[in-house]
C-alpha cells in the first residue's frame, strides 16, 4: 500500500477507535507526519493522559509505552512493534539495581525515565534528561544511585557537588558512540555552527557543547538562537522537527552513527496494523502501575516547585 493510502487508513481507524498517535522525535519522518503529538517520551505520556482518547498508539520504544500506560491506566496503550525496545533501559533490572544499592548502603535511587517498569517500581524518584540535575539537587539524601545512564549521571555529578553520586554502568549505544573528534571534525567544516548535545553523550562531547539538554531543549535552543547553523549531537530523527519549525536554519548531524535502530523499526504499516488489530497491547498489573507511578509523580511535583 502506498504512503497516502496508509495515511488515509490510519486517519480513518484513528477516528473509529478514538485513538491518538504519539511519536517520539527519533521516529521515522513519515511516522512523525501522522502523529497527533510529537515530543520526548515523558511529555508525550503526560499529554496523552490529558486527552479523552480511549487508545494510545505509542510510536517509540517499550519503556515509553509503559510510561504512557502508567499515567493513563484506563486507556488501551499499543506499541506497534513488539520488539522495539531500548537497550539502555534493558541494561538495568530491579535485581541488579537492588544489588548495587545494597553494596552502597543507604542511597536514594534516581532513575531516568528510560527504564523498564520493574526499575521504576523500586525507584525513589524518576528524572528526565531535562530535569535530572534539579531532581538530584532536590533530594535530602546525600547518597544517590543514578540509574541507568552513566553519561547522564556523570553530567549530573559534575553539576551537583554536595552529594555522593554512584553511577549504574549503563549507556545508550547511539550517544555513547559520539566522541570529541566527531564534533571537532564538524566544527572544522562549519566553524560558525553552535553545538547542541544530548547529555546521554560522553563528557568529552558535552565539554564542546554550546547547549546541553533534552530533545525538546535542543529544539527550543535552536529556535531562540540568532545563529543559523547547528551541530546536533543526538539521534537524527530530531532533524525532521527542527527543519519543520526552522526551515531557514541548517543542521549538521553525526551521520549514520546517530541512528537508533529500535526507534526506526516502526513504519506506517505497523501503525495501521496496530490500530486495526489492537496490537501490541501494554498490560501492566495494578501493583506495577501504582508503584511505578509514585516516582514519576514525585518528579512531576518537583518540576512545579
Ligand atoms: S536512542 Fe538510545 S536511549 Fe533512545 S531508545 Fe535508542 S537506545 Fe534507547
Amino acid at each position: 500500500m502506498d504512503k497516502t493510502l496508509l495515511q488515509d487508513k490510519i486517519t480513518k481507524l484513528k477516528k473509529e477507535k478514538n485513538a491518538i498517535i504519539l511519536a517520539h522525535y527519533y521516529q521515522r519522518d513519515e511516522v512523525q507526519e501522522i502523529a497527533d503529538f510529537i515530543g520526548d517520551s515523558l511529555a508525550l505520556s503526560i499529554e496523552a493522559s490529558k486527552t479523552n482518547a480511549s487508545m494510545i498508539v505509542f510510536c517509540g520504544v517499550k519503556f515509553m509505552a509503559e510510561t504512557a500506560k502508567i499515567l493513563s491506566p484506563d486507556k488501551k496503550v499499543l506499541l506497534p512493534v513488539l520488539d522495539a525496545g531500548c537497550p539502555l533501559a534493558d541494561m538495568a533490572t530491579a535485581e541488579n539495581v537492588m544489588k548495587m544499592k545494597d553494596e552502597i548502603g543507604d542511597a536514594s535511587i534516581v532513575s531516568y525515565v528510560n527504564t523498564n517498569v520493574d526499575v521504576k517500581m523500586i525507584s525513589d524518584i524518576c528524572c528526565t534528561s531535562a530535569n535530572a540535575i534539579n531532581v538530584v539537587k532536590s533530594l535530602e539524601s546525600k547518597k544517590i544511585l543514578f540509574v541507568p545512564d552513566k553519561h547522564l549521571g556523570a553530567y549530573v555529578k559534575r553539576n551537583v557537588s554536595d552529594k555522593e553520586i554512584y553511577l549504574f554502568d549503563g549507556y545508550c549505544a547511539v550517544h555513547d558512540s559520539f566522541n570529541k573528534q566527531d564534533i571537532e571534525n564538524l566544527l572544522a567544516k562549519y566553524p560558525n555552527a553552535k553545538v547542541c548535545v544530548h547529555p546521554e553523550s560522553p563528557l568529552e562531547v558535552i565539554e564542546l557543547a554550546d547547549f546541553v539538554g533534552s530533545t525538546a531543549g535542543i529544539i527550543k535552543y535552536c529556535k531562540e538562537s540568532s545563529v543559523k547553523e547547528f551541530i546536533i549531537a543526538t539521534e537524527n530523527g530530531i532533524v525532521f522537527e527542527l527543519k519543520k519549525q526552522l526551515p531557514n536554519k541548517v543542521f549538521y548531524t553525526l551521520g549514520t552513527k546517530a541512528i537508533c535502530v529500535n526507534m526506526k523499526k516502526t513504519t506506517l504499516k505497523n501503525v495501521a496494523d496496530a490500530l486495526q488489530n489492537d496490537i501490541y497491547e501494554i498490560n501492566l498489573t495494578d501493583e506495577q502501575i501504582e508503584k511505578a507511578r509514585k516516582p514519576i509523580e514525585r518528579m512531576i511535583a518537583i518540576k512545579r516547585q
